[in-house]
Formats: structure tokens, sequence, C-alpha cells
């Protein structure tokens, strides 16, 4: 396995990588954070105020995050504080905004990893709680688990105080129309691809804080239409959430694709045991494991290398760190 991940690696190197946008830090930051507001992106023909809206939300959860670490903050906390907001912003598929299963509800998945100490925790099918990723971190840090369900982690959700709300308060018009149009697909018995809305503004955050802490977390709504309590990589560690003490991870795209192949534990697992960097790692499993379309990811590694790497014509993005950088992007070249 090592010598054959070494190889991709090395042909990616020859190679070069294409989607793929990194800060090679030569020296170490004392924080840094990646965000992804989900691989697939809207027209480049799209209107002015649709691209500006994205941008306007990337950069103040950037922003968000940059002041926190900037503050000394731990990347836990601000992983978790980044994702409400952006939980929050009916622009992106997690929270508010999130889309449809088949039947009209919402059932929406998280989960938060902690590198240092490979804690985590994660939920899948919420329903009534508005930010699943701070149920994900109640599950790391108040129960003997790590990853709970449906009912039962509504349940759990009772013992605590996150903020409950009804299930209609994740709807959205846009959402809805999707959800008609997936519907309409799947009656043409059409499959759902990576540029559809279907896949489409999963969130995720990873970061290194001054301490040395990594994290990272993603939240989403899923699939549109999606049927059968289907589960995505997004709540399942190793699969769309990784962190230990080498690197933190988020990944967005066809989550059954990113299960099958444990992408955010399989590039963690290259980087580990290989030498390349997390850029060639993620390079390797992005580009020449998965199919073109099915996502990207995010990644930070303990010497505040950024890193973001996707095969679908762009990602949303953003990346901060302590010298100074402060970017966000949509499409595979910067615009
Ligand atoms: N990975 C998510 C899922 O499959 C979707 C996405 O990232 O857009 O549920």
């Amino acid at each position: 396995m090592i010598p054959r991940a070494a190889g991709l690696a090395l042909s990616l190197i020859l190679l070069g990588g294409c989607h793929t946008t990194e800060n090679s830090a030569t020296q170490r930051q004392a924080w840094a954070i990646v965000i992804h507001g989900g691989a697939g992106t809207i027209a480049r023909d799209a209107p002015a105020e649709t691209r500006q809206a994205y941008q306007a939300s990337l950069r103040a959860a950037l922003q968000l995050g940059a002041d926190g670490l900037n503050k000394g903050e731990s990347a836990l906390d601000v992983v978790e504080q980044v994702l409400r907001q952006l939980e929050d912003d009916p622009l992106f598929n997690a929270g508010k905004g999130a889309v449809f299963t088949a039947d009209g509800q919402h059932e929406l998945d998280a989960s938060i990893m902690v590198g240092n100490s490979q804690a985590c925790g994660a939920v899948t099918g919420i329903r009534t709680v508005r930010h699943p990723i701070t149920l994900a971190r109640k599950v790391m840090e108040q129960s003997p688990y790590v990853f709970m369900m449906g009912d039962g982690a509504e349940a759990f959700a009772d013992t605590t105080d996150v903020e409950r709300v009804d299930p209609s308060y994740f709807d959205t018009e846009h959402r809805r129309r999707s959800l008609e149009e997936a519907l309409q697909k799947q009656s043409r018995n059409d499959v759902p691809t990576s540029g559809d809305d279907a896949l489409f503004s999963t969130v995720g955050a990873v970061a290194l804080d001054q301490h040395g802490m990594l994290a990272a977390a993603t939240s989403t709504g899923g699939m549109t239409a999606k049927r059968w309590g289907r589960i995505g990589d997004s709540s399942v560690i190793g699969a769309g959430t990784w962190a230990d003490p080498r690197c933190a991870i988020s990944c967005t795209g066809w989550g059954e694709q990113y299960i099958r192949h444990g992408v955010a534990r399989d590039i963690a697992a290259i980087y580990e045991y290989t030498g390349v960097t997390l850029l060639q790692a993620a390079q390797t499993v992005i580009h020449q494991k998965l199919d073109p379309d099915d996502g990207g990811m995010i990644g930070v590694s303990a010497q505040g290398d950024i890193v973001m790497v996707f095969n679908t014509p762009g990602m949303f993005r953003g990346a901060a760190n302590a010298g100074g950088r402060f970017q966000t992007a949509i499409w595979d070249v910067d615009e």
C-alpha cells in the first residue's frame, strides 16, 4: 500500500496538480485556517450579486475564524464558531438552507475532530437542532460515544442546552425548487452529477491554533432528494472529516465516493506514512483515486500549510494565516 501511494504521489508531482491551490509555507505559521462552502459552484455567468453574496459570506466566515485564532482562541472553538455562522447562512447547504429529503424533510449531518487527542463527535439525521456542529461537539465532550443518529441523537440533544428549532426553520425557497427539479430527474432516472445542486454547498473548516492544536469540522444537509435515511460522508469520521497530530481535513463532494475511499483518513495516512507533503497526499487521493467531478477537500498541517484540492470546476473556499494571507475563491482559477 505504502509504495503504491508513494508512487501515485510521485506521479502527481511530475504531472503537477490541477484545480489545486496551496500555500507552501516555508516556515511554520502561528495559526492558519481554511474554510469551504462545498465543491460544485455557481455558473461563471451567474449574476454579479450572486457571486458577491457567496464571496461576502465566505469572507465573513473566514474573518470570524482569523480573528479568533489571532486572539489565541482554540482551533476547536474556532471551527465550531465558523460552522455555526455558515449553518445560519441560507446560501449554504447546512443548518438554515439545508437541502430537502425526497419527502420534504431535512436530515442534517455534522462531525468535528480534534487532532492532538483525536477526540471526535458526529451526528446524522438531525431534524430540530439549529447548529448540528454544536451537537456533534457535545457528543464528543458530554457523552461516552462518538456517533449518534436520528431520534437517539435528538433525545441526547434534549439533555443538553443546544438551541432547538421547528424543522420548518431550515426551509428555503431555492432548496424547495431544487427538490422539485431533483424529483423530476429521479422520475426520469437521471443520475445526479456533482455539478448538480444535489451536491452543493456543504460547509467545513480546519484550523491550526497558536497552541498547536489542529481541529476539523464539517456540516451538511446532504444530497437533495435523498431517501431511506441516506448518510453521506460529512458525518463519517475518516471519510468527510479527520484530524490527527499532523493535519486536519474536511471534505465535500459525492459522499458515497468519499466513504468508499475513506478520503480524509486516506489523505492523512499517505501524509503520515510516505513523507510527501499534505498537498501531494491530497492530490493523490482527489485526482487519482476519485473520479473527476467527485469533489474536493481542505486541509491544514501542523506547520500551518494550507491545502485546497478539488476535481470539480470550483469549490467555495477561503484561507487565512498569521502571515497575512486572507483569500476567498470560487472557481479553479482565482477570480
Ligand atoms: N458530502 C456531502 C454528502 O454527500 C455533500 C457535499 O459535500 O456537498 O452528503
